[in-house]
């Protein structure tokens, strides 16, 4: 009998590559096996997002790519799941693209498995009828299908959604329309998902959430963030564990104690600034100022001393001023921070910018100020890494790359080092002998923890996961 194959494209956030796998491993428990060549799937799921234009346009190319394949397999089946369907867009869809099978809400693939189970038509393949006796829950309690079959003991890092949705409504963000409200998941589901996945080869964990250090405000019980950062540290197979993306309101002392005092959580904190003029922040709804966050950073810096901090800043929101955005500059150049994940604004349907603000930047000050905050933050990177050359630094080794291993140090630092060995999974330490803004390069010292054994063909695995924000933030 053929076996059944998928094939899901992603793009977006962290939250999607998470949504992914967990699609992933579900279809997995019920039959399917991954396929990366489109042309021999029998189902494709396309995981969208629509943060930025640039996001939605490629989800919009790809869907014509799908249709077009569709025409000539008319037997594929189509699912389109993410920010694009979000919680009521389907019935618009469906008109725009009919091609498409079923349409899945953002961390939701009960409607494609719901439609898996469908009673088959008579011609229809049997195993797809077997495929559809089985059911949803039987996938979700699988404990060997949390990841799917090539990713397991070759992935390193694996996301974790602790909140979902977002009840904020800053005025240029399609994310609370799209994603739902603000809801924390329960920390023993949570638990349980990590531990599986440490099972599973997974070393690193990364808890996400769009407002993470909001995570337990809606639990009756007082057990937030920290409460679950300290719970996740205690299951003795996670070497290192990450959170983000944190809002600048909600950082508590008791968080960065915590990531401070608990080895196994790196010193990484996400905290977007988004702008550093307060009218600006005032437009864009953050509820806080330049004041405000200044403060902020300066109070991580005091408890958390030795940390790297990142940030989001989209320049030429509406009506943002040349003086406007050089508050943002000189924010970024007083503060030093670590990481600037840089958005031109986009216009997003229904958000309250689009409706009340228009978009009177031009594509060319946007970029002008994007290339501008660009080459300052890559002076101060290579002023900051410069503080490692000659160091020992400790890697968590992720993957092969160009024949090097590639890995990161607890301040989120990508490092390249040569060794003939498998090294996959490994924590060393590297001694560093060439930096620059973005990577370091070095020699091996020592093993601390060995390598995860057999791995499987790197090439084969399928791209679940991508190392931190290096596609769109998405916040
Ligand atoms: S930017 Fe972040 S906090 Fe603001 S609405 Fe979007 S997801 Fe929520």
């Amino acid at each position: 009998m053929k076996l059944l194959k998928y094939n899901i494209w992603t793009i977006g956030c962290q939250m999607n590559e998470a949504d992914s796998r967990h699609l992933g491993s579900q279809l997995e428990a019920i039959g399917f096996a991954m396929t990366e060549d489109p042309e021999e799937a029998d189902l494709m799921v396309l995981n969208t997002c629509v943060v930025r234009q640039q996001a939605e346009d490629r989800a919009i190319g790809r869907l014509q790519f799908v249709s077009a394949l569709k025409k000539r397999k008319p037997e594929l089946k189509v699912g389109l799941m993410g920010c694009m369907v979000g919680m009521r867009e389907a019935p618009r869809l469906q008109k725009q693209f009919p091609f498409v099978d079923v349409f899945m809400p953002p961390s939701d693939p009960g409607p494609l498995l719901d439609f898996l189970r469908k009673t088959p038509d008579d011609d229809e393949d049997a195993r797809m009828e077997d495929i559809r006796s089985k059911t949803v829950q039987n996938a979700i309690q699988d404990e060997e299908y949390i990841l799917p079959a090539l990713s397991r003991h070759n992935t390193i890092q694996a996301n974790v959604p602790i909140v979902l949705g977002c009840s904020h409504a800053c005025t240029f963000c399609v994310i609370p329309y799209r994603r739902g409200p603000e809801r924390s998941r329960l920390p023993q589901d949570i638990l349980q998902e990590i531990k599986k996945l440490t099972a599973q080869g997974v070393r690193e964990i990364m808890l996400l959430g769009q407002i993470v250090d909001r995570y337990g405000t809606d639990f009756d019980e007082p057990y937030g963030l920290a409460e679950l950062l300290l719970d996740v540290a205690a299951i003795p197979e996670v070497l290192r564990i990450r959170y983000l993306t944190g809002h600048p309101n909600y950082m508590t002392d008791r968080i960065i104690e915590v990531t401070r005092d608990e080895p196994k959580v790196m010193p990484h904190f996400e905290l977007p600034v988004q702008a550093g003029n307060n009218k600006v922040l005032e437009d864009m709804k953050r509820g806080y100022t330049r004041e405000d966050y200044r403060v902020l950073i300066e109070r991580v810096r005091r408890i958390c001393p030795d940390n790297t901090i990142n940030t989001d800043i989209i320049v030429g929101f509406p009506g943002e001023t040349d003086e406007e955005f050089m508050d943002t500059y000189e924010l970024i150049k007083e503060l030093e921070l670590d990481k600037v994940h840089l958005a031109k604004y986009s216009e997003r349907p229904k958000t309250i910018a689009a409706r009340k603000m228009p978009d009177d930047v031009s594509h060319h000050e946007k970029e002008r100020r994007r290339l501008l905050i660009d080459e300052l933050v890559d002076d101060i990177l290579t002023r900051k890494n410069q503080r490692w050359l000659h160091q020992e630094v400790e890697v968590l080794v992720e993957s092969r790359h160009k024949g090097k291993w590639r890995g990161r140090t607890p301040h989120n630092r990508l490092v390249f080092f040569a060794a003939d060995e498998n090294m996959r999974g490994a924590l060393v330490d590297v001694k560093i002998s060439f930096t620059s803004p973005y990577s370091m390069q070095g020699e091996l010292v020592r093993v601390k923890v060995p390598a995860i054994p057999q791995p499987v063909d790197v090439s084969s695995v399928p791209m679940f996961h991508r190392p931190l924000k290096e596609t769109l933030s998405a916040v």
